[in-house]
């Protein structure tokens, strides 16, 4: 679906490309991982105890992210509470 969000987006590279920001500053473990496309922040899932990702959306308002998955192409925005494409910036960022 088209949402209206990803046009602000200019993706920044992931800041913590080899996990969740919060759960390795904790040593907290992760299912799978996502990627804040407005600040590049890595953060897990909601089936991970921390829940960053979502966590990290709500108390910065940054609308999209996407899987951080090998080989995942979606993404999710929150606002819209929808799954959204992937923006073509963000894919050189993806694993
Ligand atoms: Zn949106
Ligand atoms: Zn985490
Ligand atoms: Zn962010």
């Amino acid at each position: 679906m088209f949402c209206e969000h990803e046009s602000d987006l200019e993706p920044a590279p992931p800041r913590t490309p080899e996990g969740c920001e919060e759960c390795l500053r904790a040593g907290g473990a992760w299912v799978h991982l996502r990627l804040c496309l407005t600040c590049g922040h890595v953060g897990c899932c909601d089936s991970s105890p921390g829940r960053h990702a979502t966590r990290h959306a709500h108390q910065t308002s940054h609308p999209v992210i996407a899987s951080y998955e090998p080989g995942e192409r979606w993404a999710w925005c929150y606002v819209d509470q929808a799954e959204v494409d992937v923006p073509a910036d963000a894919m050189p960022y993806l694993r």
